[in-house]
């Protein structure tokens, strides 16, 4: 049995007469990645930012690590990381001088180039925020979340906007950092990301969890119910392609 790092029972969140979560329930297991997929205001980033403790529920028991969030609100703080969107940083600091200023509010102690060799940014560690591209910028905030040593990190859409070579290296970073032991809870409508990167996900569609399970299980399950796909799959994509052919090494991304 894994152990339960989240638990979330029957979660509602009502903005005025709209119901915009309507009593879902699951389990983040420790070590893994989590998906919340589900197309626009379907309720993700709702669901993400009450357990991320910035948003009040209307109903419903959460239990982070232990970790009751109706009683500890503030200890659950102190062993997440949540992802900033790029609005939320000083565009006119330089790497290094965020990475100071994150590390002075959670009282922690960084060598900040040795942080920015972790995301292969310190080549940039004199640029401002402002200056970088989508895909640094994303590398960065992703970073940032690392700096208080979580157990457990929060991505919403992390690679939305971006082109191919920067979401694949965005995607190894993540299956890095689960590797080093952090929890991933991440959120996307992209499915070959989810496959690629979730150990298990839920589906949510209307403020409803309609499925929940690994990729690779809920498409058996599909397979199962006689269903295919109406034309022959071929053996790589034009994202294969587009990639074989530009190569994905790191570059202005
Ligand atoms: P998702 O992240 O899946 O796109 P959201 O959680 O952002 O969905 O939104 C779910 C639903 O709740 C949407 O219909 C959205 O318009 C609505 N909603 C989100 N935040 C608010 C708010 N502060 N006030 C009113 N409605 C909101």
């Amino acid at each position: 049995m894994q152990k339960v790092i989240i638990s979330v029972q029957d979660l509602r969140k009502t903005y005025g007469e709209f119901e915009a979560v309507k009593g879902i329930s699951f389990e983040v297991y420790e070590g893994e990645i989590f998906g919340l997929l589900g197309p626009n205001g379907a309720g993700k980033s709702t669901t993400l930012e009450i357990i991320e403790t910035l948003r009040q529920k209307t109903s419903g028991k959460i239990v982070v690590d232990g970790l009751d969030l109706d009683k500890n609100p503030n200890d659950i703080k102190k062993i997440i990381g949540v992802q900033l969107q790029a609005s939320g940083f000083y565009p006119g600091l330089n790497l290094v001088e965020l990475i100071n200023l994150f590390a002075g509010l959670y009282n922690q102690t960084v060598d900040p180039l040795e942080f920015l060799d972790k995301v292969n940014l310190r080549d940039k560690a004199k640029a401002k925020f402002k200056e970088l591209s989508g895909g640094q910028k994303q590398r960065f905030s992703i970073a940032t979340t690392l700096i208080n040593q979580p157990k457990i990190i929060f991505l919403d859409e992390p690679t939305t906007g971006l082109d191919p070579q920067a979401r694949r290296n965005l995607w190894d970073l993540i299956l890095d950092i689960r590797k080093q032991g952090t929890t991933v809870i991440i959120t996307t409508h992209y499915m070959d990301e989810a496959e690629v990167l979730c150990d298990r996900v839920a589906i949510i569609d209307s403020g409803n969890i309609i499925a929940i399970n690994t990729p690779n299980q809920l498409i058996d399950d599909l397979v199962a119910t006689g269903f295919e796909r109406p034309t022959q799959v071929k053996k790589a994509n034009l994202e294969d392609v587009f990639i074989n052919l530009t190569g994905v090494n790191m570059r202005e991304e």
